[in-house]
């Protein structure tokens, strides 16, 4: 997957191996990635290493962050194809994934008089296609 090294710099974030690794990581991951996830699956690296390196990723927009109501943040690949990411969030409460539904917008929201939105959370919980069987 030469693409990492790609994707890395456009966000300019220098491709070090580290980041080439955890990138490929939340990539070829359907579900989002809490750093405890991470850390299981990088057991030769440090926490504060990783923990570093997701945020930066999410600083450069590469991530997003998702609170899934489970107090334990984490994270999924940001869409750039698509002109927003405000996309809806799915908690599965069997097998405790969380999940980025890209394909389904965060309707416009109106809100009062002198507000503004810098992020809007949207979560339904619930049973995912792959437990609903
Ligand atoms: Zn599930
Ligand atoms: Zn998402």
């Amino acid at each position: 997957m030469k693409n990492a090294e790609k994707q890395l710099q456009k966000v300019n974030i220098r491709p070090t191996a580290m980041r080439i690794l955890v990138y490929q990581f939340i990539a070829s991951r359907d579900a989002a990635v809490s750093l405890t996830t991470a850390e299981k699956h990088f057991e030769k690296s440090d926490r504060t290493t990783l923990y570093r390196t997701i945020k930066t990723f999410e600083q450069n927009g590469l991530v997003h962050q998702i609170n899934d109501g489970t107090g334990i943040p984490k994270y999924a690949l940001c869409q750039h194809e698509k002109h927003s990411d405000l996309h809806l969030h799915f908690h599965c409460t069997k097998c405790k994934e969380t999940l980025c539904l890209t394909e389904h917008q965060i309707p416009q929201i109106n809100l009062p008089n002198g507000f503004i939105p810098e992020d809007i959370n949207m979560l339904a919980k619930g049973i995912c296609d792959k437990c609903n069987v």
